[in-house]
C-alpha cells in the first residue's frame, strides 16, 4: 500500500488514453497535483449509472492505496436509441469490448436515420473519494451527433463518428480528426473536470 501524500491524486482507469488525457487536464488546472495511475485489483462496474460506476471505481483505488482517487465512468448517449449505449459504451457489441465493433455496431443501428435525428451526446461523470472523507460526483455532456461513417485516426472509441456541435457546418469534422489539445480543451471529460476542480481545493 502507497503512503499517503497531500499532493498526489490516485486516476483509477487503465486506459492509457484517459490517464493522458487527465493528466493533460490536471496539468493545467492544478499543475501541484501529480496524477498517478492505479496498478490494483479492477472492482466489477456493476453499477447501471455513470456516477454509481465512477464511484465504485474510485473507491476502490482510495481504499487499495490510501490517496484520494479520482475515477471516470463515460459513454456515448444516443438520443434516438433513448440514451444507449449509456454504461454499456465498452462493450456494445459484446464483452471482447472491441472499440471497432462497437462503433461498427451503432452506425449499422442507425443506418436509415437522417442527420436530424442523430444527437448524441458523450456524458463523463467523475467520482472524487477522500480517505476517511466525502464521496462526491460531478458530470460533464458534450453535445454533438452521429456522422454516417468512420473518419478520422486520432482519439480513440466512439471519436471517429462523434461530431461536436458549434462547428462550422461547412468544415466539420469528426473528434477523430481534432488535436489532442483541442479535444482535451473541449470533452466531455475536461466538462466533468471544470466542475470537479472546486472540490479538488479539498484534496
Ligand atoms: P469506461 O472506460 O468504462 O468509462 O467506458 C467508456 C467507453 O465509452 C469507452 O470504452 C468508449 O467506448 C466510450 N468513450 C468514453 N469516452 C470517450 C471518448 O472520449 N471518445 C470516444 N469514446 C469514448
Amino acid at each position: 500500500m502507497t503512503p499517503p501524500s497531500a499532493g498526489r491524486i490516485v486516476l483509477a482507469t487503465h486506459n492509457p488514453h484517459k490517464v493522458e488525457e487527465f493528466q493533460a487536464i490536471v496539468a493545467g488546472a492544478r499543475p501541484d497535483l501529480e496524477v498517478v495511475a492505479y496498478d490494483g485489483p479492477e472492482p466489477v462496474e456493476d453499477g447501471v449509472t455513470f456516477a454509481e460506476n465512477a464511484l465504485i471505481k474510485a473507491r476502490a483505488a482510495s481504499i487499495h492505496t490510501g490517496l484520494p482517487a479520482l475515477a471516470d465512468d463515460s459513454g456515448i448517449c444516443v438520443d434516438v436509441l433513448g440514451g444507449s449505449p449509456g454504461v454499456f459504451s465498452a462493450y456494445w457489441a459484446g464483452h471482447a469490448k472491441d472499440a471497432g465493433a462497437n462503433l461498427a455496431l451503432l452506425l449499422d443501428q442507425l443506418s436509415d436515420v437522417a442527420d436530424p435525428h442523430r444527437a448524441a451526446q458523450f456524458v463523463s461523470t467523475i467520482a472524487l473519494v477522500i480517505p476517511g472523507g466525502s464521496e462526491q460526483t460531478v458530470a460533464g455532456v458534450w453535445p454533438g451527433r452521429l456522422a454516417t461513417e468512420a473518419v478520422g485516426a486520432g482519439g480513440f472509441g466512439y471519436d471517429p463518428v462523434f461530431i461536436p456541435d458549434g462547428q462550422d457546418r461547412a468544415a466539420e469534422r469528426t473528434v477523430a480528426e481534432w488535436s489532442a489539445a483541442e479535444k482535451n480543451a473541449a470533452s466531455h471529460r475536461a466538462r466533468a473536470f471544470a466542475a470537479l476542480l472546486p472540490l479538488l481545493a479539498a484534496v
